[in-house]
C-alpha cells in the first residue's frame, strides 16, 4: 500500500491535531448537517475494494452498531470501541467508529449470553442514544499487503529499512541491548511498561514481531522457525508463549520475550487507517483516538 509521508501522519497524529484539523472544513459540518453524503457504506466498501480476495464470506469485520446507509458526520478510529471513545466520539460530532477489536468483549460480538448484562446493556443504548455505527475491521486491514497494521507498528519504530520483504514479521535491526530496545519499544510506541523475559545486556539484532494476540501456537512455532533474538507480542497467554521461552533459555537458547500489551501493540494500526480516511475521504473529519491499555502497573 501506499508509503506514508510525514505531513499525512502529522495531519492525524493526536487527538489535538486531528481536531485542529477540522477546523479547515465548512461550517455547515459542525451543525450536525453533513455536506457531503458519504454513508457508512461507502467507507466500508472502500476499504475493502483494496483488500485482495475480498470481500470475505466469512469475517468478524462486520457492523457491531448503527447502519450502512448512515450517513458520515465524522469518523473516529481507534483499537477498541470503548464508552470512553463513543463519548469523545460524539462530543467531537462524529458518528462513525472504525475499531479494530470487538466492541462485545468476545471475538465474534456475539451478544446472546450478555442480553441480560448491565455493562453490555450500557453500552449499547450509549451507541443508540448517539446514533453511532461501529465497525470492526480486522480481517480486512491484516489482509491488505503490506498488513495495515504491522506497518502503522513499523512506521513508528522506524524499522521501514529493516524487516525481510518475505516475511514481514522478521526484522534484523543494528544491534542494541535487550534494555535499549525496550526503550525504543516504549518511546515509539508511547507505552509506560513493558513485561520481558530475559538478560537486558543481551545483544538483540534479529526480531520476530508480532503485534497483537496472534495466538500460542503461531508465537512459537514462529520462534522455533526463526529463532530471532527476541519475540515482540502484544498479548500472550502466561501459560503457552511464556513457558516456552522460560524453557528455551533453560536450555541455553540465547532468546528473550517483549510483551508490549494487546492495545498498546495494535494502535499504530488505527493510526494507519486514520491515514487511509484522510487520503480517500478528506472531506471528512478524521480523529484517532487510542483506546490505551486498560491496565495501571504499580
Ligand atoms: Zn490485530
Amino acid at each position: 500500500m501506499k508509503e506514508l509521508t510525514p505531513n499525512r501522519r502529522m495531519f492525524i497524529k493526536s487527538l489535538g491535531v486531528a481536531s485542529a484539523s477540522s477546523l479547515l472544513l465548512p461550517s455547515g459540518v459542525f451543525g450536525g448537517i453533513p455536506i457531503w453524503s458519504t454513508t457508512v457504506g461507502d467507507i466500508i466498501d472502500r476499504f475493502i475494494g483494496e483488500v485482495s480476495g475480498a470481500p470475505f464470506s466469512q469475517t468478524v469485520d462486520t457492523l457491531k452498531a448503527g447502519r450502512r446507509d448512515m450517513e458520515v458526520t465524522g469518523v473516529v478510529t481507534t483499537m477498541f470501541a470503548t464508552i470512553d471513545v463513543i463519548e469523545k466520539a460524539h462530543s467531537l460530532n462524529a458518528n462513525f467508529i472504525i475499531a479494530h477489536e470487538p466492541t462485545f468483549y468476545n471475538h465474534l460480538d456475539d451478544t446472546e449470553w450478555l442480553e441480560q448484562d448491565d455493562v453490555y446493556l450500557y453500552k449499547k443504548e450509549l451507541l443508540e442514544k448517539y446514533a453511532m455505527s461501529v465497525w470492526r475491521n480486522h480481517d480486512y486491514v491484516h489482509t491488505l499487503y503490506p498488513d495495515g497494521v504491522q506497518q502503522g507498528v513499523v512506521d513508528r519504530l522506524e524499522w521501514n529499512d529493516y524487516f525481510d520483504p518475505d516475511n514481514r514479521n522478521r526484522y534484523r535491526i543494528p544491534a542494541m541491548t535487550l534494555e535499549s530496545l525496550i526503550e525504543h519499544l516504549k518511546k515509539s510506541l508511547g507505552i509506560k511498561t513493558v513485561r520481558y523475559i530475559g538478560n537486558p545486556d543481551q545483544s538483540c539484532s534479529r526480531i520476530l514481531l508480532m503485534p497483537g494476540a496472534s495466538g500460542g501456537r503461531r508465537q512459537i512455532s514462529l520462534t522455533s522457525a526463526e529463532k530471532p533474538d527476541v519475540l515482540i507480542c502484544g498479548e500472550i497467554s502466561e501459560w503457552e508463549t511464556a513457558e516456552y521461552i522460560r524453557d528455551a533459555r533453560s536450555k541455553g537458547d540465547s532468546i528473550s520475550l517483549i510483551v508490549l500489551g494487546h492495545a498498546d501493540s495494535e494502535e499504530p494500526g488505527s493510526a494507519f487507517m486514520a491515514e487511509w480516511m484522510g487520503a480517500n475521504f478528506p472531506n471528512i473529519p478524521v480523529t484517532n483516538i487510542p483506546a490505551t491499555n486498560p491496565f495501571s502497573f504499580r
